[in-house]
C-alpha cells in the first residue's frame, strides 16, 4: 500500500503573486507534484484553456456541486465562485501523490479545518509597501477602491497565523526555490513517515 500524498496548499493575499509563483513551479518539470485545475464562475480570460487553467462553469453548475458535498472548498472572490473539486484532490492523494492547490484565503482557512495535516504555505509581500505599489500597479482603480484592496490584504496578512509556512515573494525564482525546499522537507517529517515503519514491523 502507498502512503497517502501530500496536500499543499499555497495562499495568500490578494495581489502577492501566487498564480505567477504557481505557474512557474509548473513550469520547471523537476517537481513530482500535481496541480488540482480549479472550477470557476468567472469569465475565460484571453489564452485561458480548460481544463487547464479552470474548469469554467455556471453559476447554477457550480451552485449544485457545492450542493452536493462534490467542493473540498470554496470562495466567493470578487464577485465569482472559485473552488477545489474534491474527487481529483481524493484520488491523487489515495494514489499516493501530492496535490498542489494556489487557492485564496477562505477557502485555505476551510482546507486547513478539513485536512489539518496538510502544508499550509503563505506567500507574503516583501512588505505591505511593494504589496501597495502592486494593488495600485494594476490599472487606474479610484482611490477608495485601492484602499479597500489594501484593508483586505491588511486583513489578509493577519491570517498568517493559520499557515506553517511564509514565503517571501521577493523575486518569484527565490519563492519558487523556498517552496520546493519546503515540500521536501516535509517529505522527512517523522511524522509522515512513521506509519511506514510501523506497517513494516507489523508485517515481519
Ligand atoms: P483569478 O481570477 O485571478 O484567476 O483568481 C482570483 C483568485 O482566486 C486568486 O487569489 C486565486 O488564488 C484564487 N483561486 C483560484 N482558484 C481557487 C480555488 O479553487 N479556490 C479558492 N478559494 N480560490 C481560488
Amino acid at each position: 500500500m502507498s502512503d497517502r500524498g501530500l496536500l499543499i496548499v499555497l495562499s495568500g493575499p490578494s495581489g502577492v503573486g501566487k498564480g505567477t509563483v504557481r505557474k512557474a513551479i509548473f513550469e520547471s518539470n523537476d517537481n513530482d507534484f500535481q496541480y488540482s485545475v480549479s472550477m470557476t464562475t468567472r469569465k475565460k480570460r484571453e489564452g485561458e484553456v480548460e481544463g487547464v487553467d479552470y474548469f469554467f462553469r455556471s453559476r447554477e453548475e457550480f451552485e449544485q456541486l457545492i450542493e452536493t458535498g462534490e467542493m473540498l472548498e470554496y470562495a466567493e472572490y470578487v464577485g465569482n465562485y472559485y473552488g477545489t473539486p474534491l474527487s481529483y484532490v481524493q484520488q491523487t492523494l489515495d494514489a499516493g501523490k501530492d496535490v498542489f492547490l494556489e487557492i485564496e484565503v477562505q477557502g485555505a482557512r476551510q482546507v486547513k479545518e478539513k485536512v489539518p495535516d496538510g502544508v499550509f504555505i503563505f506567500l507574503t509581500p516583501p512588505d505591505l509597501q511593494e504589496l501597495k505599489s502592486r494593488i495600485v500597479g494594476r490599472g487606474t482603480d479610484a482611490p477608495d477602491v485601492i484602499e479597500e484592496r489594501m484593508k483586505v490584504a491588511r486583513e489578509e496578512i493577519e491570517m498568517m497565523a493559520l499557515y506553517d509556512y511564509a514565503v517571501v515573494n521577493d523575486e518569484v525564482p527565490n519563492a519558487v526555490e523556498r517552496i520546493k525546499k519546503i515540500i521536501e522537507s516535509e517529505h522527512y517529517r517523522v511524522d509522515r513517515v512513521i506509519g511506514k515503519y510501523i506497517r513494516m514491523l507489523k508485517e515481519m
